[in-house]
């Protein structure tokens, strides 16, 4: 093709391929009316349900174009009117998100400006706002400065990154996986052993500890089956234990376990994903020893309410997580000389990926960090104020939590079990307030958990209510 022909075709291409960078006029126009849809949405989540089951329409990618109202308006009816509403003070199940609006402001910045965040030669200020929220993490937690970390998409990719430098670390391959055992509490979260499939370690000998009757695992017998472990010649490798269990609330005795795990020199692993910044709250003194830990995760969109999308892991020992994670490749060659642990990449699977500091630094700026402790002990007194309103209606409760989730069942005089399931569905077709359920030493539970920043005192009388007006239900019908 002549040089002529090329700049003909240029131009005409240039018709459409400009339409890709707006004007002005037109963006200020585009983001006023996506403002203007969030501020509705926010200023209607105290009148919607929490929960909302239905049909969806058609989502398909259309061939012609579409206009912005009227893909709002399709996004209001399929996406936020279906299903949990995770950014509602009413949910209450599974473990509830947030969405602080200023970490969306955050999120539009990074998107618009673009800086790559992984590599610190190409964005030593993106790189830097990561590692200084890695800092900021490294020291709530009394972490070591020497010790790594990574912000990642959420807790089971921490996970990942920290079960991956311990296997490193304890050089757990070919023949010794099988003999390899990891040590954890029924209660862990079903994404430690999905990792561990996912690191080629689906063979080791998975060994459940023996809980007490506050679902904490018992440090001596952690102890008592290492020992036995190795006697019969098996090798003992990885604790996990959990600061904050999803289904009950629980933070493992952390300094115990870290004795035993220090005196057989293992690796431990402690899941904070769900209640780590509590650390920042009066209960504080329940995560005594957590600076003990080879490796940490942490949810900033769990426990600081940010949106779904940023985890975090740190890890003491930065050449266990280089080693899986660090590489070279020719064309990053311009970035050699800079600092091996300033860029987020080499202590990560992912090499691009979204500028995830941003949406922490900024609202933990412009906040200050007093209104987060403030939500969360908020949230601790009103799993507190739910179990004596749900008592005082006659409900079992499971037993004090340590944070805010906590469990309960209706005793029904026959098939118990049968009962609190229906029980459970008609709290889910009412949909005011969203709980969820699971199974707890073999029994059905219904429970609660309380994170969302915005769910108040309101929103428990709202859900005690619904609660109480569910059972009424179930109650009559298995009169007749
Ligand atoms: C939510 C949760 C996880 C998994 O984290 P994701 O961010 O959902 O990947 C792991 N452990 C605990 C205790 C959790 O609550």
């Amino acid at each position: 093709m002549n040089t002529d022909e090329i700049i003909r075709k240029l131009e005409q291409l240039n018709i459409f391929s400009s339409e890709l960078d707006i004007p002005e006029v037109q963006r200020r126009e585009m983001a006023n009316q996506v403002v203007d849809y969030t501020n509705t949405f926010i200023n209607g989540l105290n009148k919607t349900k929490g929960y909302e089951k239905k049909e969806i329409g058609n989502l398909a990618i259309q061939k012609n174009k579409s206009s912005l109202t009227g893909l709002l308006n399709k996004y209001q009816k399929e996406v936020a009117e279906s299903g949990i509403n995770a950014a509602s003070p009413k949910h209450l199940g599974y473990i509830p998100g947030g969405g602080v609006f200023t970490a969306a402001l955050a999120d539009f910045i990074a998107a618009v400006t673009n800086p790559f965040a992984s590599a610190y030669f190409a964005s030593p200020g993106a790189a830097t706002i990561e590692n200084e929220v890695i800092n900021w993490l490294k020291s709530v937690f009394s972490f070591p400065p020497n010790s790594v970390g990574n912000l990642s998409s959420g807790g089971s990719i921490s996970t990942l990154i920290a079960f991956t430098a311990a296997r490193d670390k304890y050089k757990i391959k070919n023949e010794l996986i099988t003999k390899t055992v990891v040590y954890l509490s029924e209660q862990a979260h079903h994404s430690a052993q999905k990792a561990l499939r996912i690191i080629g370690l689906e063979d080791v000998i998975i060994r459940y500890i023996p809980l007490d009757i506050n679902h904490r695992i018992i440090p001596k017998k952690l102890h008592e089956l290492i020992e036995t472990d190795k006697s019969y010649g098996l090798n003992p490798f990885l604790i996990i234990a959990t600061a904050g269990t999803t289904d009950t609330g629980t933070i493992d005795p952390l300094n115990d376990i870290a004795d035993v795990a220090e005196m057989h020199k293992l690796w431990y692993h402690i899941d904070g994903a769900y209640g780590g910044f509590f650390i920042l709250t009066s209960h504080k003194d329940l995560f005594l020893g957590i600076q003990r830990a080879d490796s940490l995760i942490i949810d900033p969109h769990k426990g600081l309410f940010l949106p779904y999308g940023v985890g975090a892991v740190l890890v003491k020992d930065a050449n266990a997580v280089l080693h899986s994670n660090y590489y070279t490749a020719n064309y990053m060659q311009d970035g050699h000389n800079e600092e091996l642990l300033s860029s987020p990449a080499n202590l990560s699977p992912e090499l691009t990926k979204h500028f995830r500091g941003l949406r922490v630094w900024l609202p933990l700026q412009l906040h200050g960090i007093e209104p987060f402790i403030s939500c969360l002990e908020e949230k601790l007194l009103l799993i507190a104020y739910f179990r004596n309103k749900l008592y005082e209606i006659g409900f079992c409760l499971g037993p004090e939590p340590d944070l805010s989730v906590s469990y309960f069942w209706y005793p029904f005089e026959t098939d118990a079990d049968e009962k609190n399931k229906q029980l459970m569905n008609e709290i889910h077709k009412d949909g005011s307030v969203f709980l969820s359920s699971s199974i707890i030493n073999n029994q059905f539970v219904i429970r609660i958990a309380i994170l969302a920043f915005r769910t108040k005192k309101e929103t428990i009388d709202e859900a005690v209510e619904m609660i109480a007006r569910c059972l009424k239900i179930v109650l009559q019908s298995n009169k007749q």
